[in-house]
């Protein structure tokens, strides 16, 4: 029996076959892993390496470029040869760019089965291809893309339908002995993408890509991602993660790494443990808190920073964080580890805290 007063349990992974796209496992028990797609026209090799680049600053850890034209065929080469990131191909209708990414030397493809259909009859010699050069496919099907067949047969995009889909391409791969996949089964209602990985974590062991596709805008799209990717990550289900956003990539970056680490599922970086303020709040809580956010972007060690507009929760929330400040009076009590250290003016409180953070050890978070 687990008493309330034990720290939690970690996520109990569910087992799945692992895959190497590149150097990152994806499955079997390796970390989940966070991936983005860049927006820049894959054609344009410069700008493609320059958004990828950004994309490994911010800690994504595999990237995906759309291939729909020859001339992105044609800059795949160089792509995967210059990119920092195990590089994914993207590829909707056409079996010709499938060998034109392995041959590339991409590490992993990613195809529709409901546009792939009509190609039913090349998934032997993808398979072969893919097989002997060591690349990964994920069958990703996405709910507005659905097979026409299945979109008939389920009057609409539902998570059966789209585990059907899913399940019955991995089997034309599987008739040629390949097992080399990953699945995803993308859909914009967090409630039918969770139904549809539930089902399929029961029914395979291939490794699963999380996505909420066409999350939307920036917060909307945080939301739906943080509550289809909490609930599953949480039951043991996801591989590697996209958290697809109508906002620059390196958000969906971020997104994706906070969501791991809520869960646990990533070690900590930075945490602001900062309070709503309200009518006791002694100081623009706000304010303080995106300084002290700014001040500590990248700190090189993982840190809980507790912001308090008031001496109210001020010492409580700062005895759970590694270094904290409540305010009162002009004044802001700086701690570290629960203990007061100093007490500075208003206007040093940013400085103080850096300082206290500089000018000590950190170990792991109690
Ligand atoms: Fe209000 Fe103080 Fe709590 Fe902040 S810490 S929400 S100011 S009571």
């Amino acid at each position: 029996a687990v008493s309330l007063g034990m720290p939690p349990l970690p996520v109990v992974r569910r087992k799945s076959r692992q895959v190497m796209v590149g150097s990152v496992p994806v499955g079997g028990g390796s970390p989940v892993s966070v991936q983005s797609m860049t927006t820049t026209p894959t054609a344009d090799v410069n700008a493609t390496l320059q958004q990828i680049a950004e994309l490994t600053a911010a800690g994504c850890q595999i990237v995906r470029v759309a291939v729909p034209s020859q001339d992105d065929a044609d800059a795949l080469p160089a792509i995967a040869a210059r990119s920092q990131l195990p590089v994914i191909a993207d590829i909707h209708f056409q079996p010709k760019y499938v060998y034109a990414a392995i041959d590339a030397g991409c590490a992993g493809v990613r195809v529709n089965p409901g546009n792939i259909r009509k190609f039913d009859d090349q998934v032997g010699g993808i398979a072969r291809a893919a097989s002997a050069a060591g690349v990964p496919i994920r069958i990703g099907v996405n709910a507005g893309s659905l097979d026409q067949r299945l979109l008939a047969k389920h009057g609409k995009a539902t998570a059966a339908a789209l585990v059907e889909s899913a399940l019955w391409e991995c089997s034309l791969f599987e008739e040629h002995g390949y097992r080399d996949l990953k699945i995803s089964v993308k859909h914009h209602d967090p409630l039918v993408m969770i139904a549809a990985y539930r089902e399929l974590a029961r029914r395979c062991d291939y490794p699963l890509h999380l996505g909420v596709t066409e999350a939307g805008p920036s917060l909307q799209g945080t939301i739906k991602s943080a509550v289809g990717f909490g609930v599953l990550l949480a039951e043991g289900i996801g591989d590697t993660i996209r958290v697809s956003l109508s906002a620059p990539v390196v958000e969906e970056v971020k997104v994706g790494a906070g969501i791991l680490e809520s869960l646990g599922l990533r070690p900590r970086t930075l945490e602001i443990v900062s309070c709503p303020s309200c009518g006791r709040a002694q100081v623009d809580v706000y304010t303080l808190t995106e300084k002290v956010a700014a001040a500590f972007e990248g700190f090189p060690v993982p840190l809980r920073v507790a912001v308090m507009g008031c001496v109210v929760n001020g010492p409580g929330e700062a005895r759970e964080a590694d270094l904290g400040v409540s305010s009162g009076n002009g004044k802001g009590q700086i701690f570290v580890r629960g203990e007061v250290v100093r007490t500075v003016p208003e206007s040093q409180i940013v400085e103080a805290l850096l300082e206290e953070a500089l000018g000590r050890e950190w170990g792991a978070h109690a």
